[in-house]
């Protein structure tokens, strides 16, 4: 059966709505180093949610706090209305699926995920029931009896999901958990997990540091950096509305100009920017006020290019020249350096052949791209 998903009802747009997993100001540190800094955060029933950064940003210091494994120096953790702050792990509604998988190599499969409803003494033929159940959600039936050195990476990494799950966790902590795999393996089980997730309906919390991982699979993300939590959003949101320049160059990628704000309108603003070598027009300035050290962030899919005389009807029309092309296959990426010395990126779709390619190195070229398109961020 597959739950409702909160993918649609979004609870966490409703005040109203209490949250399942309740985190109030929590601080780690070691020695001199916060890795969790004052972190507060509200995570709601049935979500995926992921704890996003680079390394060293105290990701799995936070997970490892919701698991029981580290204590807080300071701040809450509640879960379904119980404070958890000072429990001890094995107490927690909760249960962590660690990187390594840690799966026992001497035992079968199904024995590895019965494991944990053994040492419960669950009586025997509602284990074997529920095995089973686990097995087939994991589509690891047939595969029973085999040993984990006998499995496939992604085979394992669902034997470790069915035996994380079979004791029915409210919360399962996910440590990078598809890191063992290799990139195409790790796209297809994302969408794996993503369905499991929602047919058990137990909220995930997954700690990662790839951001692509995190789009796909996420209800929301959390982007970390330097212990602190600097954006929450859906991932379209914080791609598409990344409030610092360091998420907006974090998630994705992008080409950002410094300047200033020169003027605001209802519909659009212009920001001064020495870095394009013109004033540019952006989507709205929101609290920004006219005057204001600024940055505009413009994806490289959002820019269009074409010849010099061209007509190209945006109000951002910038002179340059193709310093370099990669070629991605289904796109090419092209390296503008613009008059003003700055290089930009550019994405275009490759419609045609490789031996079609609309501009070639060296070529002189108009890059262009509507206010909407853009956005302004924090410096
Ligand atoms: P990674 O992706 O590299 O695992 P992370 O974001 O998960 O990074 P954490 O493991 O939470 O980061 O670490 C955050 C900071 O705390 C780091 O500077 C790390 O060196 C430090 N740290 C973590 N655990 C300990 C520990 N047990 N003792 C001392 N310092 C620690």
């Amino acid at each position: 059966m597959t739950h409702p998903s909160v993918r649609d009802s979004e609870p966490w747009r409703d005040p109203s709505a209490e949250a399942q997993i309740k985190i109030d100001h929590l601080v780690k540190s070691f020695g001199d180093t916060r890795a969790v800094d004052d972190v507060s955060l509200r995570i709601h029933r049935g979500e995926l949610f992921s704890l996003l950064g680079g390394s060293g940003c105290g990701k799995t210091t936070l997970l490892r706090m919701l698991a029981g494994f580290v204590t807080p120096d300071e701040g809450r953790i509640g879960i379904d209305g119980q404070d958890v702050s000072r429990v001890p792990p094995y107490e927690r509604p909760v249960n962590m699926m660690f990187q390594s998988y840690a799966l026992f190599p001497h035992m079968s499969v199904e024995n590895n995920v019965a494991f944990g409803l053994r040492r419960d003494g669950v009586e025997k033929g509602e284990i074997t029931r529920r095995v089973g159940e686990a097995l087939d959600l994991v589509q690891l039936g047939p595969l029973a009896k085999r040993k984990p050195g006998q499995l496939s990476g992604g085979q394992r990494q669902r034997v470790a999901l069915a035996r994380s799950i079979i004791k029915r966790p409210k919360v399962l902590l996910l440590d990078e958990p598809l890191s063992a795999l290799d990139k195409k393996l790790r796209e297809a089980t994302q969408f794996e997990l993503r369905t499991i997730q929602e047919q058990v309906g137990i909220t995930f919390v997954m700690v990662t540091h790839d951001q692509e991982e995190a789009m796909t699979m996420s209800t929301r993300i959390a982007v970390m950096n330097h212990g602190k939590i600097v954006q929450v959003g859906k991932p379209n949101e914080i791609y598409e509305f990344p409030h610092s320049r360091f998420v907006a160059d974090f998630i994705g990628s992008v080409n950002l100009f410094e300047g200033r704000l020169k003027e605001c309108f209802a519909d659009h603003a212009v920001v001064e920017s020495p870095d394009a070598g013109a004033d540019l027009a952006v989507g709205p300035a929101g609290t920004h006020a006219p005057g204001a050290a600024i940055c505009v962030a413009v994806r490289p899919e959002k820019l269009r290019l074409a010849k010099p005389g061209e007509g190209l009807d945006l109000p951002n029309r910038l002179p340059g020249r193709v310093r370099d092309i990669a070629y991605l296959g289904d796109a090419c990426v092209y390296h503008v350096t613009l008059d003003s010395g700055k290089v930009v990126k550019a994405t275009a779709p490759n419609l045609g052949r490789w031996d079609d390619q609309p501009f070639a190195r060296d070529e002189a070229v108009t890059v262009g791209w509507a206010a909407a398109a853009s956005i302004l961020v924090d410096p």
